[in-house]
């Protein structure tokens, strides 16, 4: 165990030193090989593949909420708000990476997965995301209005871990910019 954690942190200590400009540049090969795989496989990575969801939304007239389920760090399904085009209310992000990644996986179960998605989900995809088991949920901005952490965590699987306030500042930002034009339009 104490082996472990050592081993941790000389890798923390090898990021940190990544993050460094001088020593990238006294080692750019090295940096460029490893780079790319760090960057791969972060959170930050997947909630800005789902930020451009949102973003393929707003440009299709929907709400801007993006989408993304990744399984073993692997992205299996994306999606975006299709509530407009569909004309269907439950046509929410949430549930169509839901479907999709059980498609793909043959499983209506997806206790090997993480859904990032850039707003908080409201009830109505909390509960799908209960009752598919997600193994982990990650959103970028609250919803203080829709979003199901007015009802609390609860409304999740008990099993499902959960961390927000990735990216939130464009994912706030998106939803904001997407009503005020709504609003003048309408005027
Ligand atoms: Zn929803």
């Amino acid at each position: 165990m104490i082996r472990l954690v050592k081993q941790v942190n000389i890798w923390t200590k090898h990021l940190d030193l990544l993050k460094n400009d001088r020593i990238r540049l006294l080692f750019p090969r090295i940096i460029c090989s490893i780079m790319p795989m760090i960057e791969l496989y972060s959170d930050e990575y997947f909630m800005k593949k789902a930020f451009e969801q949102a973003q393929i939304a707003a440009d299709a007239g929907e709400v801007p909420v993006g989408a993304i389920m990744v399984c073993n760090k692997q992205i299996i399904a994306k999606s975006h708000n299709q509530t407009e085009l569909l004309n269907d209310v439950t046509a929410h992000a949430e549930m169509l990476a839901v479907t999709s990644a059980a498609n793909y996986l043959g499983t209506k179960y997806l206790q090997q997965c993480e859904l990032f998605v850039t707003l908080e989900p409201c009830p109505m995809c909390a509960g799908a995301l209960k009752w598919a088991q997600l193994g982990r949920l990650v959103y970028g901005a609250e919803d203080n209005k829709q979003g199901f952490m007015q009802y609390g965590k609860e409304l999740l699987h008990p099993q499902t871990k959960m961390a927000y306030g990735l990216l939130h500042d464009d994912c706030s930002l998106i939803i904001k910019e997407f009503f005020q034009k709504k609003r003048t339009l309408s005027r």
